[in-house]
């Protein structure tokens, strides 16, 4: 990803092949909102915060970061975990990557 947070070509590509891996030969389900079959993976991540009991609002502590794989003719939205996905490794922090790839 960017110094802003975009996902590259290459991030979104590696979403696709996990998910295509998990898949094990089978297409991916339709919207259940539509019923399409037309899902792109957006441009960032999205960042659940978690809830701690008599807490408000929790700002920079620990965190689940999201994969939005969205239906292009709905905009109903699916969140996978970045982590369990493989596009983000749980020993190594969250750096830019200017590549240029984007
Ligand atoms: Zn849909």
């Amino acid at each position: 990803m960017d110094k802003q947070g975009k996902l590259s070509l290459a991030d979104k590509n590696k979403v696709i092949e996990n998910l295509t891996k998990r898949q094990q030969g089978r297409t991916a389900a339709p919207c259940e909102m539509c019923g399409t079959n037309q899902w792109f993976v957006a441009d960032h991540l999205l960042n659940a915060t978690i809830v701690v009991p008599g807490m408000g609002l929790t700002v920079g502590g620990p965190s689940y970061p999201q994969v939005q794989v969205i239906c292009g003719n709905c905009g109903h939205t699916r969140l996978l975990n970045a982590y369990a996905i493989g596009l983000l490794d749980p020993d190594k922090p969250v750096t830019a990557d200017d590549s240029g790839t984007s």
